[in-house]
């Protein structure tokens, strides 16, 4: 079995950028991923801040990123990747497929899932005119009417943010705000946000495209539907770490801890990207994350 000096986990930004920094460190990669590369940013419509490109669809950019990574021969492979485990200092990854890999170090870079309602029509308007990232998406909704799913402190930041550009925003929540107070009184000082407190979510209505969504009190039981061009929900993140529990690398979130040089206290093993615990979850990010992991895990198969 081959022994590379860097397995990297997740073919986003993160991963893909880690590629192509450990491929020019002249470290032998695999680039290890469960669906198509790109990540999220395949299903992202425009990315408009990823700096020097201006505006570009996101599965284009991730088409370049991957494409950026085969003129360097970075060997990728399919794999859903259930297990790492440490013989002395060789790592050893297993993908649910029964594919079993070793490596010198390893870079974690599976990123985030955005938690889903799992309401009637969600997966059909998912990535259209339902959104989870205001910062990408909010641009598209200026002058038009949006809701905002959530009271915590993204859904009340965006929805603050939200409002400087949409025509109105309603903000539903199945509880009071639960955001730090000096947000939730800016949010409830704007002049064009109703806040819907004690609402359950019960689907989304349209048919071409969406048309509103449906709530229901639930202390009055009181039934009604909020027109609206598009949905931004924010019922949190969920890291996609389930694999790597076990090696007692996680906060209590389940996000990898990792130090200003992306190491985890495991030595060989690296987190990227959205992935591990951070202020900032983009692109931009991501692949400053992975650059970072690349070097150091460059440097560290020189001490083994
Ligand atoms: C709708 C939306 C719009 C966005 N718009 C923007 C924007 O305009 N600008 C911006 O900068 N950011 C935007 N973001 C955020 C941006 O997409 C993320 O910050 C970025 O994709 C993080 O990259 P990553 O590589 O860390 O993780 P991801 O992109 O999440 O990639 C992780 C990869 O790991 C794979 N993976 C997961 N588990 C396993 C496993 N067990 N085995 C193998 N592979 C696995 C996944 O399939 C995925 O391909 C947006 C996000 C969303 C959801």
């Amino acid at each position: 079995m081959a022994l590379y000096d860097v397995v990297i986990i997740g073919a986003g930004p993160a991963g893909m950028t880690a590629a192509i920094y450990a491929a020019r460190a002249n470290m032998s990669v695999l680039l290890l991923e469960k669906l198509a590369p790109g990540g999220q940013i395949i299903n992202t419509h425009e990315i408009q801040n990823y700096t020097g490109v201006g505006t570009i669809n996101g599965a284009e950019l991730a088409y370049k990123m991957f494409e950026h990574t085969q003129e360097l021969q970075v060997t990728f492979d399919y794999g859903t990747v259930k297990d790492i485990k440490e013989e002395g200092n060789i790592k050893i990854i297993t993908c649910e497929e029964e594919k079993i890999f070793e490596a010198k170090t390893v870079i974690l870079a599976t990123g985030t899932i955005p938690r889903r309602l799992g309401v009637e029509n969600e997966d059909r308007f998912a990535g259209e005119n339902i959104s989870w990232c205001a910062i990408c998406d909010g641009a598209y909704y200026r002058d038009k009417d949006v809701v905002v799913i959530g009271g915590g402190n993204s859904a009340v930041e965006e929805a603050i943010y939200l409002a400087s550009l949409a025509n109105s925003v309603k903000v539903v929540t199945l509880f009071d705000l639960t955001a730090d107070p000096v947000s939730c009184d800016e949010l409830r000082a704007l002049p064009n946000v109703t806040i819907y407190e004690f609402y359950n979510i019960e689907g989304f209505t349209g048919v071409e495209k969406l048309q509103g969504v449906r709530i229901k009190s639930t202390q009055t039981q009181e039934e009604l539907e909020l027109t609206c061009d598009g949905v931004f929900e924010y019922i949190g993140l969920k890291p996609s770490t389930e694999a790597f529990a076990a090696l007692g690398i996680l906060d209590e979130q389940g996000y990898i801890k990792v130090n200003s040089r992306m190491e985890t206290s495991v030595a060989g093993i690296y987190g990227a990207g959205d992935v591990v615990t951070k202020e900032l979850r983009q692109v931009v990010t991501a692949c400053s994350d992975g650059a970072v992991a690349a070097q150091v895990a460059s440097k560290y198969i020189k001490t083994i």
